[in-house]
């Protein structure tokens, strides 16, 4: 069976050159690093190179053809001059307003790569702007978002934010950077029986379904916004009540994640996030240390959302911590009790894909000591 290709999409303008309206030559200024880093992926990797761009209203008075593509062909022959060629290139000329399908965040110009030639999901899209992130999201691909880092929501399909293309090099052309970091587990008692298998590296697909209605819904945060899949089979014994359930998917979940994270090098080691639901603003920070500890300073303002009672959450969050081997420091404001719950499971799972997240080009364990055990 024939590979599957990879591609790495790369925009134009905030990327390649700098950001403006480049009408002519004058105006070509290359980002630094460009040529020389994309030499380099070319050189150690097997990504095809495709360019995206949007330019808004060539053909238009106000930025005629003649001038925009003059420059165009001079920044793709000053990179060709440098070894860097695209096997590919997609422009759309319409304005915001036209709505056009091919305007990116749409995929409307990129419709052949959603074939069996293609593996989007180990494809990436490298642009300046969210809606880079959002086509990146739309194509099943990853986004590496070229910018100054700053306070902005991050789009989830983000696995790097860099304004350097030298850290987008070390990222790409890291052997590890294919490598889903996998693992499963089967734990079998007289209380429950669960099977589960998470790839870290995922998009967020799968269930870990309990038949608990309200714990599956906070399972469900844990998958989508960590952005890891889950495959998994379970029974517990809910004749008696949610208790055993609810721990044992728990410490199932924290040791399959530790399995998975191995020894932990090249991990940012360290996550957090802030986050605010309705009426509540929720606080969770994470260090996979090695070493278990939770601190849970939640005041619910009721016992039970439905009939699930929130004690139980604490307990997921200890039996977690205590297999995972992490610290975990969760707070969250009073409010409607149902949003407190569901914005604890949600930053938690931010700060988890942040903390799980791999340091471009690193195989270092991130500790003074040498290991995180
Ligand atoms: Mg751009």
């Amino acid at each position: 069976m024939k590979a599957m290709k990879s591609v790495l999409f790369i925009d134009r303008d905030g990327v390649i050159v700098e950001e403006t309206q480049v009408d002519s030559l004058e105006k070509i200024h290359f980002i630094p690093h460009v040529m020389e880093a994309l030499r380099e992926i070319r050189r150690k990797t097997d990504f095809l190179l495709v360019m995206v761009s949007n330019q808004d209203g060539v053909n238009t008075p106000s930025f005629p053809y003649d001038d925009f593509i003059r420059a165009h062909e001079r920044i793709l022959e000053v990179l060709r001059g440098e070894d860097v060629f695209f096997d590919d290139i997609f422009i759309d000329y319409s304005l915001p307003s036209d709505n056009c399908p091919g305007r990116k965040p749409g995929t409307g110009m990129l419709g052949e790569f959603f074939s069996d030639e293609y593996d989007l999901s180990s494809s990436f899209v490298i642009g300046d702007r969210s809606t880079d992130m959002i086509l990146a999201h739309n194509l099943g691909a990853k986004g590496i978002w070229f910018h100054e880092k700053s306070m902005d929501s991050v789009p989830s399909s983000v696995v790097l934010e860099t304004d350097s293309w030298l850290e987008v090099a070390a990222f790409l052309t890291n052997s590890d950077i294919k490598t889903h970091r996998k693992a499963s587990i089967e734990r079998e008692t007289k209380e429950t029986s669960i099977s589960l298998s998470v790839d870290i590296d995922g998009s967020g697909q799968g269930a870990i379904t309990t038949g608990i209605g309200f714990f599956d819904h906070m399972l469900e945060q844990i998958v989508r916004h960590a952005r890891v899949d889950v495959t998994s089979s379970f029974r517990g014994d809910l004749e008696v009540d949610e208790h055993h359930s609810v721990e044992d998917v728990a410490l199932s979940l924290g040791k399959v994640i530790s399995k998975a994270l191995g020894d932990k090098k090249g991990i940012c080691r360290y996550g957090y996030d802030l986050l605010c639901m309705d009426d509540v603003h929720a606080e969770v920070s994470i260090d996979f240390s090695g070493r278990p500890d939770l601190i849970f300073d939640v005041d619910f303002t009721r016992d039970c959302i439905g009939t699930f009672p929130v004690e139980m959450i604490r307990h997921f969050f200890k039996s977690f911590s205590d297999e995972a081997r992490c610290n975990l420091y969760m707070s969250v404001s009073r409010g409607n009790a149902h949003h407190q719950a569901e914005a604890l499971f949600k930053a938690f799972a931010r700060a988890l894909r942040m903390a799980v997240r791999r340091i471009p080009g690193s195989n270092e364990v991130v500790s003074s000591k040498g290991v995180l055990e």
